[in-house]
């Protein structure tokens, strides 16, 4: 098969490249390279410098392509930045995946993957594991925006016959397991390379964003998935989609607190790890685990790399072997 993959030079994107790569299909990568990085991608893959806010560039691509499937990963996807900005989510998120959702029925490509997110479910104290029809609630305005793009995709299919999976899934992490790839954000948000960074001395103390949520320890509790078992969800995704859209949460099944991760990269990595309580951050919810069963049942697809201290360890080599991510 033969597949575009946007913002393939991402973090998530990247790993899902180098899953269907593995698994034998052909992959075309379409990112503006705000975020990503060149270094991400595969040597010999076909790569588009395209921003899906350009229409007509997005469109040629798609034109270009003869493509089986379409993976759209490409967002800006910060929960914080987008309390504070939130006009921008909503812009950019929306149209770049309305100028990919509409080149896709022009040029007949029949099914697209999304990756949406748990955000959408960001009720304020939630009890868990969270069902795919849970009550959409979005805490921010990124988790709006993607839930906006799964009500595009709905249309979409009923009077297009787009068939699409929105992937809500939970928190991707961790790092390929052969070390080909990693996670390199600038500025680095996301909690598990924090601490790593932390215990490898590259930052001072890190700040625990909250310490009074109504959960085990006073901090947030977050399900983790590897991003290779993200990567294969993907490609099971994908075998459902002949006849009809669907829609899933993707994610382990098991919740761990802010302060867990950090016990976590402590046996992982040997070392005490300084950290300090800090006021909460901006549109976190107390809690968020995923009830994957519809997912599990319908596809048989299983997580087999997410034991916490499994992802901390890929997420811990791939960044003690690159100081400096994917370079300048
Ligand atoms: N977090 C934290 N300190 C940091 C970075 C993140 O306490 O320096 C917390 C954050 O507030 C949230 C959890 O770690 O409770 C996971 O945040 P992350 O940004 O990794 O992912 P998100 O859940 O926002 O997708």
């Amino acid at each position: 098969m033969r597949y575009l993959v946007t913002g393939g030079a991402g973090f998530v994107g990247s790993h899902a490249v180098l899953g269907l790569l593995d698994d034998g299909h052909e992959v075309v990568v379409l990112d503006n390279f705000s975020t990503g990085h060149r270094g991400a991608i595969p040597a010999g893959i076909d790569v588009h410098h395209v921003d899906l806010m350009d229409a007509a560039a997005t469109n040629a691509v798609l034109g270009e392509g003869r493509f089986d499937a379409v993976l759209h990963f490409a967002a800006i996807s910060l929960v914080g930045e987008s309390m504070a900005d939130p006009l921008r989510y909503f812009e950019q998120n929306y149209i770049s995946s309305l100028n990919l959702i509409r080149a896709c029925i022009t040029h007949d490509v029949r099914k697209l993957v999304f990756s949406s997110t748990a955000a959408l479910f960001g009720g304020p104290e939630r009890d868990d594991p969270i069902p795919h029809d849970a009550p959409i609630d979005p805490g921010s305005p990124y988790g709006e925006s993607k839930f906006m793009i799964e009500r595009v995709l709905h249309w979409a299919d009923r009077i297009h016959g787009l068939r699409s999976a929105c992937l809500r899934y939970f928190n991707a992490a961790g790092a390929d397991v052969a070390g080909r790839a990693g996670e390199d954000h600038r500025p680095e948000t996301h909690l598990i390379p924090i601490v790593i960074d932390a215990a490898l001395g590259r930052r001072p103390a890190l700040q625990v964003f909250g310490t009074d949520y109504p959960t085990h320890d006073g901090s947030c509790v977050r399900d983790y998935l590897h991003v290779g078992d993200l990567a294969t969800a993907y490609l099971s995704a994908l075998t459902q989609i002949d006849e009809r859209s669907v829609v899933y949460n993707i994610g382990s099944g098991r919740g761990y607190s802010n302060i867990d991760v950090i016990r976590s990269v402590e046996r992982v990595s040997g070392r005490k790890i300084p950290w300090e309580a800090a006021p909460r951050r901006g549109g976190d919810p107390a809690t968020l685990i995923a009830d994957s069963d519809a997912f599990r049942r319908d596809t048989g697809w299983t997580p087999r790399l997410s034991e916490l201290d499994h992802i901390v360890e890929t997420a811990f080599r791939w960044r003690e072997a690159h100081p400096e991510g994917y370079g300048l």
